[in-house]
């Protein structure tokens, strides 16, 4: 992509309305733009990412043995109505009539509509286990959208559900996804500490929050100082023992049961990007989701549902990678792979190399932002810095004599003179 073509509106100030780092960069890195209060619009820079988050999250749930569906956003009511949720739920759901005065809303959540799938489809134990999941907008009317895509009112979400015959089954896909969602925020670069969000009885119910320590999360976190060291990668390290190390949100945090020494307790504040939970028969009950077991009696399935914050994930990475110069994106999710700098767009030798170095790139399959404004370098690298592209290649009149370009990682500022021949290889390698 040349940059002269690109849709990347920057902006020179922080607005005055972004209160959190991760906001600024995003309205002035050109990514987003405001619609109303908690609604955005994804322009290019922006939707590069979302999309790369979410595919990252789509192919750590099809390895771990999901399939993706996709279910409607717009939902009746009446399903809600079984579950017993529609008042439930109260002001958080936008809610609406069709015009034949049917009482419809928009999902903020996609339990009811699963499981009304599930009852409809599904008659014997044969056909479990399954586990299905979706990458979908929701809707809630956050009573304070704040932070831009961190709490906003319309999101994207990856939401799972899972059906199993009895418990055991049951917990073996909540610890199926559990790992699942520790590759998941791994692959963005993050590490996410699993809480307990819940009291975690055998067959009542079990939760966890995955929550990114920031000291701008909004939750108030506490936990396990080992978590500073382990590796919740390490093959040696199973999901049980993982799950046994101490960590609680406020809500389930009590200072006098906790078990920790007062040395090993940490206090912090988190980041929610994820959230599973094991709900037994909660749904599939009242909505009549059942299965003929082994013995020919039926059985209501036991369910768990798992939530990843695919446009919250956009922020939370960049409260996790940033400098005061702009965004430093993490190789996997980047809008661009590189980004080439051409600092004399107006200099022949300059334009032929910088022109043959972007096709070079793109053939091998590379990402590129060509950065061929006629432009001064200030303003070039302060664009760049600002991106947050991995990789930005420097190309001048006073290096080109000598037959060299420069190769710049904007994480290290780390810089290396290389021909444009190696530049390739390098980078498409
Ligand atoms: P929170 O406590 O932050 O409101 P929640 O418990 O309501 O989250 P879930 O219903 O478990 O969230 O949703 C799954 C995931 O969706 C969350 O872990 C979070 O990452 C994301 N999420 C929830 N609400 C929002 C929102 N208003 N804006 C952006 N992402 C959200
Ligand atoms: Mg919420």
């Amino acid at each position: 992509m040349r940059l002269s073509a690109y849709f990347l509106p920057l902006l020179k100030e922080s607005p005055a309305e972004a209160q959190i780092v991760s906001h600024q960069l995003m309205l002035r890195a050109g990514m987003i733009r405001q619609s109303s209060a908690g609604i955005y619009s994804w322009l290019p820079l922006g939707h590069a990412v979302l999309r790369r988050v979410e595919q990252i999250v789509r192919e750590e749930m099809n390895a771990a043995g999901c399939q993706e569906i996709l279910m409607p956003a717009v939902q009746p009511a009446d399903i809600w109505q079984e579950s017993g949720r529609y008042e439930a739920y109260g002001r958080e759901m936008l809610r609406f009539e069709d015009r034949h005065e049917r009482a419809m809303l928009f999902g903020p959540t996609h339990e009811e509509v699963v499981t009304d799938i599930f009852r409809r489809c599904i008659r014997s134990y044969r056909d479990l286990p399954k586990n299905l999941y979706q990458i979908q907008w929701k809707f809630r009317d956050e009573i304070r959208p704040r932070f831009g895509v961190m709490r906003g009112r319309e999101f994207l979400m990856k939401d799972n559900y899972s059906f199993d015959l009895d418990f055991e089954g049951a917990k073996r896909s909540y610890d199926n996804m559990f790992s699942a969602y520790l590759r998941t925020f791994k692959r963005m670069g993050l590490t996410a500490i699993p809480m307990r969000a819940e009291s975690g009885a055998i067959g009542g119910s079990m939760s966890h929050e995955f929550q990114i320590l920031a000291s701008t999360g909004e939750s108030e976190v506490f936990y396990d100082a080992a978590f500073e060291e382990l590796d919740l990668l390490a093959p040696d390290l199973d999901v049980d023992t993982i799950q046994r190390y101490y960590a609680a949100t406020d809500e389930q945090h009590l200072p006098d049961a906790c078990p920790l020494p007062p040395e090993r307790l940490r206090h912090g504040r988190g980041i929610e990007v994820g959230h599973i939970f094991y709900f037994g028969t909660k749904y599939s009950k009242p909505l009549g989701a059942a299965v003929t077991g082994p013995d020919g009696e039926d059985v209501f399935v036991e369910m768990g549902s798992y939530g990843i914050g695919v446009s919250r994930l956009v922020g939370a990475i960049i409260e996790a990678y940033h400098d005061d110069k702009g965004i430093i994106w993490p190789e996997s999710v980047a809008p661009f792979d590189v980004a080439l700098v051409n600092l004399r767009a107006s200099d022949t030798g300059c334009a032929e190399v910088t022109g043959d170095l972007y096709a070079k790139l793109k053939t091998a399959g590379v990402d590129v932002l060509y950065d061929d404004r006629d432009e001064s370098p200030g303003v070039k690298f302060a664009t760049m810095d600002l991106i947050g592209i991995p990789w930005q290649v420097v190309i001048g009149p006073r290096g080109l004599k000598a037959g060299v370009v420069e190769l710049k990682s904007r994480a290290s500022g780390e810089t290396e003179e290389l021909s444009p021949e190696a530049v390739v290889d390098r980078l498409a390698g």
